[in-house]
């Protein structure tokens, strides 16, 4: 085994063990985990589909989709901001979307999955999850609260998209087990309300602990698994 497969081997299993102990002892079920490989190059994912990993995450669209094409034994999640005139690629590659924080965004992802299907480069629909904004600023991404139903409502309606959950990136200065807590919250209100179980994506290599504790389905970790991302 190169080198590298085998850190990226090593990080892998040492990151799924400390996701389960963390989530045992919280008497929590084990969250799914999806490796976040931005900036890493195409070779390093290579990687990791030989070790057994199936799902992994993207936040720029450009990168993402020349890695996708490259890489089609593995699915490619975004989790990044998307411009609008985006929507229609994201729409092509994307397994699933955390990051839809708008009405706009929603209706566009759904005419371009709409589009896609009927030139036969998309069979399923789009399960997408609405990404919350837990202070008001929505710099980074996230719906604020007020606008939160409108846009529940725009991918309930919309007949390309499934909407799967909510997902949430703590603000630096915020307490991340309140705001997890919160979110998880939300999630089983509106699992109660729309009749289906809906999941939380939250959690990232620094904060994962805290959101393993309030019971998130899905983790994102990038750092802890592949490293310090490479700049540029
Ligand atoms: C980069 C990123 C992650 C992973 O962050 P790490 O600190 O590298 O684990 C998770 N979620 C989102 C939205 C990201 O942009």
């Amino acid at each position: 085994m190169s080198n590298r497969k085998q850190e990226l081997a090593d990080n892998l299993a040492a990151t799924k063990e400390h996701i389960s102990a963390i989530a045992a002892e919280h008497d929590r079920p084990s969250p799914q985990l999806l490796v976040v490989t931005k900036f890493h190059p195409a070779e390093d994912i290579a990687l990791l589909a030989e070790l057994g990993v199936e799902d992994v995450a993207e936040n720029r669209e450009q990168e993402a989709r020349a890695k996708a094409q490259k890489l089609d034994q593995l699915r490619f999640h975004m989790i990044g901001q998307i411009q609008t005139k985006k929507a229609n690629h994201v729409a092509r590659w994307a397994a699933s979307v955390h990051s839809v924080d708008s009405v706009k965004l929603a209706n566009a992802l759904d005419r371009g999955v709409s589009l896609a299907k009927e030139r036969g480069q998309r069979e399923s629909n789009l399960p997408i999850f609405i990404q919350v904004s837990a202070d008001g600023d929505t710099s980074r991404g996230g719906a604020v609260r007020e606008e939160l139903d409108e846009v529940i409502e725009a991918a309930e309606a919309a007949e390309h998209l499934e909407f799967a959950g909510l997902m949430v990136v703590p603000p630096l200065d915020a307490d991340a087990q309140e705001v997890f807590s919160t979110v998880r919250a939300d999630v089983d209100r509106l699992s109660e309300r729309l009749g289906r179980q809906l999941k939380l994506s939250a959690g990232m290599s620094a904060d994962m602990d805290a959101a393993i504790a309030a019971g998130t389905d899905i983790v994102r970790v990038g750092t802890s698994i592949m490293g310090k991302r490479p700049v540029g």
